[in-house]
C-alpha cells in the first residue's frame, strides 16, 4: 500500500514555542522534556488542493481499503507512516452529516447539522484516532497497546488492537464505565483492570507504569490519535463542498478531539484547501469544566490563561462519563486552537444535557450523553447571541445512543439523578417517553392508542 508521499518531512515537536524541541517521527514520546506535549509536524510538499479534493472524491468509488477509510482517505494530510506500512482499519470515518430541523428548532436556529460520529464500527470518534495510532504501534514493532479509559477509548483500543494481532490492556476507572463500553471491550478480547480511583489518579499511576514496561501509550496525548482524528474536519468539509461552517461544536473532555480539529482546519487553511478558519465551540459539562472555569478566571482577572494555569477539578461529577474528566491533558493544545479559530468554552448543567439528548433522540439520530452537551451548549450561546440564529453551525456527535442505554432509560423513566456534592439531585424528564404496560385487553390498548 502507498501511504506517505516520501518528500514530507516528518517529526515530533514540542507545543511550546520556546521550547520548540523536535523529536524523531519514530519516537514514543507523548510528552516534550519540559512536560509539554507534542506535536505532528509537517514540512509540507508543494500541494494542489483542486486536484488533491478530486483524488479524495474519487477515491470514495473505490475497493481499496485505505481508500474506504474516511480517515486513510485523506492520506496526504496524514503522511507519517512508510509506504510499506500495514494500515490497521476497520473502514471508520465516513460518518454522516445529518439536518435536524427538530433540534435547531430547540436551539433557536433556522438550521443544524450534526457530524454523527457514532456511526463508527465501535460507535465513537475514537474510531478515527485509533486506525492512526494502532497502525503508528505496528509500525513501531510495539506488541502491547494500553490505555485509561471512561469507555470509547478502550472499546475502540480493543477492536483496532484485535484487528492488528496486538495485545491490547485497558485501566479503567472502576465505576465510571457505561455497560455498552465495558461489554464491547471484553468482548474484543482486552486485558480488562478496573482500578479503584478515578480517572486523574489511574492515569497517574499507569503513566509511570507503561515507561517501565515498555508498552504503547494510546490515549489521547498520543500525537498519532490527532492525526487521525483531524481528519473528521476533513471529511465534514468535503461532505459540505469545502462549504465553511461559521461554528464547530464539540464536547469537551480530555480536549484531544478540540485540538485534533484545530490542527486539522489550521492545516488546510496553511496549505490552501480552505480560505477562513470555522469558530470552535467547545461544550463542557458544569460538573466537569476546568476550561470553561479558566477563561472565566482570565476574564475576570484580565490575564493570559497560560499564564494563570489550569486549576484540576478534583472531583468532577456528571452522567456524560466521556466528558468526566477534571484536570484534561491537551487543556493547552485546546487553547491554541480556541485562539486560532476565535473560539469559545462554557459549561452547560446535567438537565440541560439530559433534555438536548431528548431532542436529538426525537429527531430519529439519538446520542450519548457526551455528545449532547453540544446542542445544549449551542442552545445557550444563541440565548446569549454569540452564535446567530442563521449561523451555519455543524455539531458533532460523538458518540452512539446504545452506549450508555441505561441513562436513557432512566430519563424517560423519569428516575434520573446525579450526585453534587453529597446530594442526589433528579433530573427531570421534560421530553420523557414512558414505557406502558398493558394486560391482554383490546380496551385498554385502544385507550393508548388514542392518546
Ligand atoms: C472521548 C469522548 C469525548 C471527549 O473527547 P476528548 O477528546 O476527551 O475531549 C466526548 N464524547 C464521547 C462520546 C467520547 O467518547
Ligand atoms: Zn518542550
Amino acid at each position: 500500500m502507498k501511504i506517505g508521499t516520501a518528500t514530507t518531512m516528518v517529526t515530533l515537536r514540542c507545543i511550546d514555542h520556546q521550547c520548540n524541541t523536535s523529536f524523531p517521527a519514530s519516537s514514543s514520546m507523548t510528552h516534550c522534556h519540559c512536560g509539554n506535549l507534542l506535536d505532528v509536524h509537517y514540512d509540507w510538499p508543494d500541494l494542489n488542493p483542486r486536484e488533491l479534493k478530486e483524488t479524495w472524491t474519487s477515491r470514495r468509488t473505490s475497493m481499496l481499503p485505505e481508500d474506504q477509510s474516511g480517515v486513510w482517505r485523506y492520506r496526504e494530510l496524514i503522511p507519517y507512516l512508510s509506504p510499506e506500512a500495514k494500515i490497521i482499519t476497520l473502514r471508520e470515518g465516513n460518518t454522516p452529516l445529518l439536518k435536524a430541523p427538530r433540534a435547531a428548532a430547540y436551539a433557536g436556529l433556522d438550521e443544524i447539522q450534526f457530524k454523527h460520529q457514532g456511526f463508527n464500527p465501535t460507535g465513537s470518534f475514537k474510531d478515527n484516532g485509533m486506525t492512526t495510532g494502532v497502525s503508528q504501534a505496528a509500525a513501531l514493532g510495539k506488541k502491547v497497546v494500553a490505555c485509561v479509559s471512561t469507555g470509547n477509548t478502550s472499546a475502540s483500543m480493543g477492536a483496532y488492537a484485535a484487528c492488528g494481532d496486538l495485545k491490547a490492556v485497558i485501566f479503567i476507572p472502576a465505576g465510571q464505565i457505561a455497560t455498552g463500553k465495558l461489554s464491547q471491550a471484553l468482548d474484543y478480547g482486552a486485558l480488562t483492570i478496573q482500578v479503584d480511583a478515578n480517572f486523574d489518579v489511574t492515569w497517574k499511576l499507569v503513566s509511570g507504569l507503561v515507561e517501565e514496561a515498555g508498552i504503547y501509550l494510546l490515549n489521547s496525548v498520543n500525537p498519532y490519535r490527532i492525526e487521525g482524528q483531524k481528519t473528521i474536519a476533513v471529511e465534514l468539509l468535503d461532505q459540505m463542498r469545502w462549504e465553511i461552517p461559521d461554528w464547530i461544536v464539540l464536547p469537551g473532555g480530555n480536549l484531544g478531539n478540540s485540538s485534533a480539529f484545530g490542527k486539522g482546519l489550521r492545516e488546510l487553511h496553511q496549505l490552501g484547501f480552505i480560505t477562513r478558519l470555522p469558530r470552535l465551540a467547545i461544550i463542557q459539562a458544569e460538573g466537569s469544566a476546568p476550561l470553561s472555569q479558566l477563561l472565566e478566571r482570565a476574564r475576570t482577572e484580565k490575564k493570559s490563561p497560560y499564564e494563570l494555569g489550569l486549576l484540576p477539578v478534583l472531583n468532577p461529577q456528571t452522567l456524560a462519563t466521556a466528558i468526566k474528566i477534571g484536570a484534561p491533558a491537551s487543556w493547552k493544545k485546546a487553547l491554541r486552537e480556541l485562539e486560532a479559530t476565535q473560539g469559545v468554552c462554557i459549561s452547560v448543567s446535567e438537565q440541560e444535557i439530559a433534555d438536548a439528548k431528548a431532542v436529538i433522540g426525537q429527531s430519529g439520530i439519538g446520542c450519548e450523553p457526551a455528545s449532547a452537551a453540544t446542542l445544549a451548549g449551542i442552545r445557550r450561546l444563541v440565548a446569549e447571541k454569540q452564535i446567530r440564529k442563521s449561523d451555519n453551525v455543524v455539531a458533532v456527535l460523538t458518540g452512539n445512543l446504545l452506549k450508555d442505554p441505561a441513562y436513557t432509560l432512566a430519563y424517560h423513566q423519569g428516575t434520573l439523578s446525579f450526585s453534587k456534592e453529597n446530594q442526589q439531585i433528579p433530573i427531570q424528564s421534560n421530553f420523557g417517553n414512558q414505557p406502558n404496560s398493558v394486560p391482554p385487553d383490546l380496551e385498554q390498548i385502544k385507550k393508548l392508542l388514542s392518546q
